[in-house]
């Protein structure tokens, strides 16, 4: 990943690198490593320089600034923790983890086109993929050439995918036909790739769940754009049909087996979630404090009355406390010990404080805050559907619960 040299030497550390933030109160930079820092710092600079410039027209007009898929294929941001033998950049997981929070910084819908591309696309043809799949896509999909979505959910089957109807047909030659619909997928009409999940045959349990590969230009392959989102508005979000769309032998998967292969891709987009969550925490704290120091109202700023001290000490110790979250949790990735209860507690957590951090930061900007020149009430609105996705916050509660009482509630 190349890193830039920053033109403003009083932004510059010592080592070269950017300061650290004024939500990092922990001095998290501390405990980064140099490569770390260094892929973080590119990242900002880029949100800072191409991003925020234009994301509040984009949000407006409903959407994705895709001029900038090219430059954070520059970056190494698309599937940045696998191997560079697939053109991946190979970093560690907590790199990785904060590309996704300085993304997030910049706009729920920026992160969500990455972590699609690299946790639920690149990742499954990588860990479930045959050679030729992982050479034929992964590569292309590094450099931004090709745009992949995932599908697993259904309109009747949200929160339970183990429900789905999508089904694929083995034919006698071993070629296979889909038909089913998935809805709410994201960069969904933008894709030259689908990995689409299906139950097999005529075994309806959810053992027989496999993925499949799809080229969305294959004869019965339709995508269609749902409108009227009040939320994530700077991001394609789709619904598919698939209608006998058949598909050569090695299209599928042959590593992926039952509904714990997509649960798999989910757990690794997760735990990018619990990181990009917190981007957005930051950039609405940070936009709080400038404006509590700035505006004057009964002859003082109104960062001088305790009512906005409590309320913007509040939002940095969440955002500390999460930010020692999922380092950790990055930590544990990389040494192989984390578990996918571990990665719900922090989605569940981190993204449940940046929704209330940016709904509290709306509040304290009074009426500028219901602008889109401002950043507050966009990350609001966003962080609702990361609020709803990747297992919305009930369902990590259940998960949690099931982990500490050994009880599940699914059942
Ligand atoms: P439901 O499952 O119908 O849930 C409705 C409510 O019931 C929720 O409050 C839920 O918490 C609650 N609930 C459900 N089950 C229980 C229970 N057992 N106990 C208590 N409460 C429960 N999917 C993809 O496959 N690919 C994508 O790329 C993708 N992108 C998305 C992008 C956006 C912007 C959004 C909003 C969604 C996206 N999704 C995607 C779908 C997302 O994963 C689902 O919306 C999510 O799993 C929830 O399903 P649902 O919306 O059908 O809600």
């Amino acid at each position: 990943m190349a890193t830039e040299i920053h033109e403003s030497a009083e932004a510059l550390l010592p080592s070269g690198h950017l300061k650290p933030r004024e939500g990092d109160f922990f001095n998290i930079d501390a405990a980064l490593t140099e490569e770390e820092r260094a892929v973080r710092d590119s990242v900002r600079r880029f949100v800072d320089e191409k991003v925020l410039p234009i994301i509040g027209k984009h949000y407006v007009d409903g959407t994705f600034p895709e001029h900038l898929i090219p430059e954070m294929a520059d970056l190494g941001v698309f599937g940045a923790n696998l191997p560079e033998e697939y053109g991946c950049a190979g970093l560690n997981s907590v790199a990785y983890g904060l590309i996704m929070q300085e993304l997030e910084r910049g706009d729920s819908g920026i992160r969500s086109f990455a972590s699609v591309q690299g946790a639920l696309v690149m990742y499954p043809i990588y860990a479930f993929g045959s050679e030729e799949q992982r050479r034929e896509w992964l590569p292309k999909m590094a450099r931004g050439e090709v745009i992949g979505c995932f599908g697993l959910t259904e309109p009747d089957y949200g929160s339970n995918p183990s429900g789905m109807i999508t089904r694929a047909r083995e034919q006698k030659d071993g070629t296979w036909v889909i038909n089913g619909a998935k809805m709410w997928i994201t960069n969904g009409s933008r894709a030259k790739v689908a990995v689409v999940w299906a139950k097999t045959n005529d075994d309806d349990s959810d053992k027989s769940i496999r993925g499949f590969v799809v080229p969305t230009d294959t004869k019965g392959f339709r995508a269609r754009d749902q409108k009227g989102k009040l939320s994530l508005r700077a991001s394609d979000t789709s619904e598919l049909v698939l209608e006998d769309v058949h598909l050569p032998a090695d299209a599928i998967l042959p590593k992926s087996g039952g509904l714990k292969s997509p649960l798999m891709c989910l757990t690794q987009a997760r735990y990018g979630i619990s990181w990009g969550a917190l981007g957005a925490a930051i950039a609405c704290y940070e936009e709080a404090v400038r404006y509590a120091k700035n505006r004057v109202m009964f002859d003082k700023p109104i960062g001088a009355f305790q009512i906005q001290q409590v309320r913007l000490a509040d939002m940095l110790t969440e955002i500390v406390k999460g930010q020692l979250v999922s380092l950790h949790l990055g930590r544990m990735k990389d040494i192989g010990t984390f578990t996918p209860q571990q990665v719900s507690l922090a989605k569940r957590n981190n993204v449940s404080i940046a929704t209330d951090i940016a709904r509290e930061a709306r509040r304290l900007l009074g009426a500028n805050g219901i602008l889109a020149e401002y950043s507050a009430m966009r990350h609001m609105a966003n962080l609702e559907s990361v609020y709803t996705y990747e297992g919305t916050h009930d369902v990590h509660s259940l998960i949690l619960g099931q982990a500490i009482t050994g009880l599940n509630a699914f059942k």
